[in-house]
């Protein structure tokens, strides 16, 4: 279960859920610290919003980089 990004629909691969799910916060959180998982979100981030140009932008941020704070 690794809980990784299916693209381009951003949904997890093992959860189903939308990436990052709870599974993989705690993964990343346990596996990175602050400063590289805030910079390793950007680019999930810039990634994301390619795929998903509709996004909405603000949703994207709340999901991918809030939560890092
Ligand atoms: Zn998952």
């Amino acid at each position: 279960m690794t809980h990784t990004a299916e693209r381009p629909s951003w949904d997890c691969r093992s959860c189903g859920d939308p990436w990052p799910c709870d599974h993989a916060r705690k993964r990343l959180v346990t596996t990175m610290d602050r400063i590289e998982l805030a910079i390793s979100m950007w680019a999930n981030l810039e990634d994301a919003c390619s795929d998903i140009p509709d996004g909405p932008p603000a949703e994207l941020f709340d999901r991918f980089i809030k939560w890092t704070h």
